[in-house]
């Protein structure tokens, strides 16, 4: 189940990284409570969200941080970009598929995650808005390249249909159990 407070027998952080409005916060409540947003609707201040998965017979849960709104590193402090990646073991680094600068971008964040988390040892790219094929400025191609080259796991998918989200944090979330328990 699901369950908020449920007993576990591992909790781990993770978090949603990538530039504005590629569908970070859409992703995770998505994937931790089922629900999309049409209007844009900017993170104020460091949210998380839970969710409990089942991997064999043990009970995972999650806490996937979402960044404040603060994507555009030049105003951030360093202070309080330490503290979202601290103790994280995972990380969703997110671009848009309709936006050629959201990927070209992903090198900065693959930087930062680098820089501040030596934790993080599962990264999945997602190219994320894959429901918008008329609009679309990013290979799926070019995505899988990256992760290749950059040694990431790599998902297309859409928060708004739903598509390919459950599987992008479940192969974080199982990567995570294998190299961690
Ligand atoms: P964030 O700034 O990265 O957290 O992005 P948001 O989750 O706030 O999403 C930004 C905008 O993109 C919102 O208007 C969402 O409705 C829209 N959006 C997010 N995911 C998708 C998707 O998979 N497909 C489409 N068509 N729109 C999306
Ligand atoms: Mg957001």
């Amino acid at each position: 189940g699901d369950s908020y407070d449920e007993e576990c027998d591992y909790l781990f952080k993770a978090v949603m990284i990538g530039d504005s409005a590629v569908g970070k916060s859409n992703l995770l409540s998505r994937f931790a409570r089922d629900e999309f947003r049409l209007d844009s609707k900017p993170t104020i201040g460091v949210e998380f969200a839970y969710r409990n998965i089942r991997v064999g017979d043990k009970l995972i849960k999650a806490q996937i941080w979402d960044t404040a709104g603060q994507e555009r590193y030049a105003y951030r402090f360093r202070a309080i970009t330490s503290s979202y990646y601290r103790g994280a073991l995972g990380a969703l680094l997110v671009y848009d598929i309709t936006r050629r600068a959201t990927f070209e971008n992903t090198k900065k964040w693959l930087r930062e995650l680098r820089e501040f988390c030596s934790s993080c040892m599962a990264i999945v790219l997602v190219g994320n808005k894959s429901d918008l094929t008329h609009s679309r400025e990013v290979n799926e191609e070019e995505g899988k390249i990256l992760a290749e080259t950059e040694g990431l796991y790599f998902m297309e998918t859409s928060a708004m249909q739903n598509l390919n989200v459950e599987d992008a944090f479940l192969q974080m979330i199982n990567q995570i159990h294998q190299t961690t328990i």
